[in-house]
């Protein structure tokens, strides 16, 4: 099995639909600019925010996205109303149709709620994914991940390789990338920052802070308390005891 096909596989295994190869993502040109740069410490936010918007572009092009007239699409409107500008952040949502119970997000303000998870769980449920994925967003979390990404030695590799072989290895690259900055599972640390942000945010929307622990719980539940979600958002029993012990 090539790598290209392990990320792929890794990919459905997290419920997470890994990109197949495009020219939009130009990561080859963002490595060489790293490079050019010299060293990470250069890399800017503006940088960053570009590679985050052609990789929306990728995910949003593999994906189906639930379109204005879909039920989906209408209740996630409903419950962002008033957020594409939140907390000094630009933020843009949209459900992918898919049975997976997932979602995540990326640091140019990308939100992507999978239905499945959507069809699972309550809406002021939902508003704790909204809100944990926010936390994400705002603490920097993927912004830092892309930023390692671009200035390792694995990724400067590929692309070295890939004058050769364009369209295999550009393939990698994406995958490698998705894998570094989008599939990672979340730090113990990371993950409560996120959670303490939603819990804020439930509280600061006037919306049941509970919430934060039913959904948890519901996904504790599902399939033995792994993939999808849980897969880059690890413990959720813990974190439902520590959120409960919080609204104690
Ligand atoms: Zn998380």
């Amino acid at each position: 099995m090539n790598r290209r096909k392990v990320l792929k596989n890794l990919g459905l295994l997290l419920g997470v639909t890994v990109a197949a190869p495009g020219q939009a993502f130009d990561l080859g040109k963002a490595v060489g600019a790293a490079q050019s740069m010299g060293k990470a410490a250069t890399i800017t936010d503006a940088d960053l925010k570009r590679q985050f918007d052609q990789m929306t572009v990728q995910y949003d092009k593999k994906n189906t996205v639930a379109q204005a007239d879909s039920p989906y699409a209408a209740r996630l409107g409903t419950l962002t109303s008033g957020l594409a500008k939140y907390d000094g952040l630009n933020l843009n949502f949209k459900v992918y149709l898919t049975k997976d119970v997932n979602a995540f997000a990326m640091g140019n303000g990308t939100v992507r709620i999978y239905s499945g998870l959507m069809d699972l769980m309550t809406d002021d449920e939902i508003r704790y994914v909204i809100g944990h994925e926010i936390g994400h967003i705002k603490a920097g979390h993927s912004k830092a991940r892309m930023k390692a990404a671009l200035t390792t030695d694995a990724v400067r590799g590929a692309v070295a390789a890939s004058d050769s072989k364009a369209a295999a290895v550009a393939d990698s690259q994406i995958g490698e990338l998705f894998q570094k900055v989008i599939l990672a599972q979340h730090s113990q640390a990371n993950e409560n920052e996120a959670d303490d942000y939603a819990m804020g945010f439930l509280k600061k929307t006037k919306h049941e802070p509970m919430a934060a622990v039913t959904a948890l719980d519901k996904l504790t539940k599902l399939s033995g308390g792994s993939g999808g979600w849980l897969a880059t958002h690890p413990a959720p029993a813990e974190r439902a005891k520590r959120m409960r012990a919080k609204l104690a």
